[in-house]
């Protein structure tokens, strides 16, 4: 412990108190999202609430008394922060310290909903407002007595205590729950009852209002807040640069239409969108701020954009047809001038920490080394690692991270690039533990998804993804795919981040071994092969010709055991390969490693994946699963090519 601290514990006596306290609700947050902005405000709302409630602790005591999560000299709220914290408390100021824990959450809450009536055309509106919203945060906590000296010597056991009681308490709310009788029940949320009518009409009725609550989008106080807040940027929340799906699946698109803004093409489309957004009452932007939607071809639809935007007056619709026919036929010529068009596709990803619960209740460490440094330690590293990770998916991605908290992480990237930089993510967070006792590993759930689709959905589908990745595996340290084609299917394959006894014979006969990244050394090369230039390129016959053959290589041994023919795989890959690439383009003729071909090397991995008896870090139960996990890589480096490709006319 360091000297400063023990000085200022020593001025409370010898007598304190470990106390845990979480905030919630927090699922409620991700599951009522609709739009990525619904999410951005939830996500921060809930890590000011814990901050604020945080507060009294930390300006009592100061920053060294609460353990988890690190703060450091951070003087205002970290864009990310977990929902639980636990802190060191003197005894006798337990239970006023617990009270203003709950007087400041309440009144955090209390300040920002004021802010929203102050937004409100009259104050009328105050007879509307009821007793629902206090119902938005509650807190858990649990305390348990420590003197000085097991704090010194009996940290871990104390702790192993605390986070059973925890456990036990999460079950009961501490504040009432508020109860909804009637059936008309919220569009967002569906479980609190929405707004009264006269309330939502005379919102409606209002300009501001009026685009920012859709016709028929009937919400509750506590949705509406949330949706407010958004709208009004209220309490400071960070500006969003992404405020729906579609701004992120077009992000690369737009990134390539700033790059050549100086274009007739461009200029001609950017003034033909503004004169249209006048039409639909909006302001006209710079093409940095135009939102995603703008540059896809659906959204110019007039029958769309009619209902979107309420139009009924006779002349505006006359205009709304002429302007969204010239902006579409104005927007075909800038794909085809830039020979490219926005990607229809995205990437949500959520990652966790194998194993966090144990590590940080130091589970594999003896009692004596398992201290309240160590713990600090554990926290500093988290809070680094979570920005750093944020940093990766803002600025390198291009896409955006909701929330990062280190070992815990949501975040969304444009298609393009996303693998690569999720395989960034994770050597990130490794390196981050580098030197520690343990360096723990981290399993992603990754969904890829059509801009279109339901983002609650997708998000539900993270969260499951990422628990799949950790049920497949016996040590985890795993990812799982789930692309959601538009059409309807669904493709789902798992694999660990790398091959660890991946071994092949070199030139002179020796056989050496390599540890081999998924991502890196695999599944991007070969797309690569099938997006090169169209005279080298490895046509995707190539991999419809193989899935036909797949079957004829495997054969039944027992009722759960299949056997795979290796070598004849081998043979015919290679001769499929070779029929597919057209003469003397020199694909896969590079070397890899200095060793052998690139064509060799990804005969020989893909053969290594294909191959059950090889795939032993799969839990028993999935074993019988390696060859329709192995279609599914193929389908989805099939899937990754075409997308990559979408500026040639074939969409
Ligand atoms: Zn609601």
């Amino acid at each position: 412990m360091n000297h400063n601290f023990t000085q200022k514990l020593q001025e409370y006596g010898d007598k304190f108190y470990l106390l845990r306290v979480s905030i919630g609700p927090v699922q409620e947050f991700i599951i009522e999202a609709r739009k990525t902005r619904d999410l951005h405000t939830g996500s921060r709302l809930l890590s000011l609430a814990t901050w604020n409630s945080m507060k009294p602790i930390f300006d009592q005591f100061g920053p060294d008394f609460i353990i988890y999560p690190y703060l450091g000299d951070s003087t205002s709220c970290p864009d990310s922060i977990p929902n639980l914290y636990m802190a060191i408390v003197p005894e006798n100021k337990l239970e006023s310290t617990v009270n203003q824990i709950e007087n400041s959450l309440h009144s955090f809450w209390n300040c920002v909903n004021k802010q929203i009536m102050i937004k409100f055309p009259a104050s009328a509106y105050l007879k509307y407002w009821s007793g629902q919203i206090n119902d938005n945060f509650y807190m858990n906590w649990v305390a348990i007595q420590i003197t000085k000296e097991e704090l010194d010597n009996s940290y871990k056991s104390k702790l192993k205590n605390i986070q059973k009681f925890l456990d036990e308490r999460k079950m009961t709310r501490n504040f009432g729950a508020w109860k909804g009788n009637s059936d008309v029940k919220c569009v967002q949320c569906g479980h609190r009852e929405r707004i009264p009518y006269e309330l939502f009409s005379e919102l409606r009725s209002v300009e501001k209002f009026k685009t920012r609550i859709k016709e028929r989008e009937w919400l509750c106080e506590v949705c509406l807040s949330k949706r407010l807040l958004n709208e009004f940027d209220i309490i400071g929340l960070n500006k969003v640069k992404f405020e729906s799906v579609s701004d992120i699946s077009a992000r690369s698109f737009k990134q390539l239409i700033e790059d050549n803004a100086e274009k007739d093409e461009i200029n001609d489309f950017l003034s033909s969108v503004n004169s249209l957004k006048k039409v639909l009452g909006e302001k006209g932007s710079k093409i940095e701020n135009l939102s995603g939607e703008w540059f896809y071809k659906e959204y110019f639809s007039f029958r769309f954009l009619k209902n979107q935007y309420g139009l009924k007056d006779d002349s505006k619709l006359r205009k709304l047809a002429e302007k969204s026919h010239t902006s579409l036929e104005i927007l075909e010529k800038v794909y085809h001038s830039l020979k490219s068009k926005p990607c229809k596709y995205y990437t949500i990803i959520t990652m966790d920490g194998d194993d966090m619960g144990k590590l940080m209740s130091g589970d594999s460490l003896d009692d004596k080394d398992f201290t309240i440094d160590y713990q600090t330690n554990l926290s500093r590293i988290l809070s680094e690692s979570g920005g750093n990770i944020s940093d990766l998916i803002n600025n390198d991605g291009n896409g955006y991270c909701v929330y990062s908290g280190g070992d815990d992480l949501l975040a969304f990237l444009p298609l393009e690039n996303s693998l690569k930089t999720i395989n960034e993510i994770r050597s990130s967070f490794a390196d981050g533990f580098e030197g520690l006792i343990e360096e723990p590993t981290l399993s992603a759930g990754i969904v890829i998804l059509h801009h279109h689709d339901p983002l609650r959905r997708g998000l539900t589908e993270a969260r499951q993804s990422v628990d799949n990745a950790k049920k497949w595996f016996r040590n985890k340290d795993a990812f799982f795919i789930t692309l959601r084609i538009f059409s309807g299917s669904i493709i789902t394959w798992s694999s660990k981040w790398t091959i660890d006894d991946f071994t092949i014979q070199i030139k002179d006969g020796a056989v050496k071994s390599y540890l081999v990244q998924v991502i890196d050394d695999v599944l991007n090369p070969f797309v690569l092969f099938m997006t090169a230039e169209p005279n080298k390129r490895l046509s995707p016959d190539f991999i419809h010709d193989l899935m036909s053959e797949l079957p004829s290589f495997y054969e039944h041994k027992t009722k759960s055991k299949w056997s795979f023919n290796n070598k004849m795989f081998k043979a015919e890959f290679k001769r499929l390969f070779k029929r597919h690439v057209p003469k003397d383009s020199g694909l896969g003729t590079d070397s890899w490693n200095d060793q052998i071909t690139m064509l060799d090397f990804i005969t020989e991995v893909f053969a290594y994946m294909a191959d059950p008896d090889k795939n032993k870090q799969m839990n028993y139960e999935y074993e019988n699963q390696v060859k329709e996990n192995f279609e599914h890589f193929l389908k989805i480096t099939l899937f990754l090519a075409r997308e990559q490709d979408r500026g040639s006319d074939k969409q």
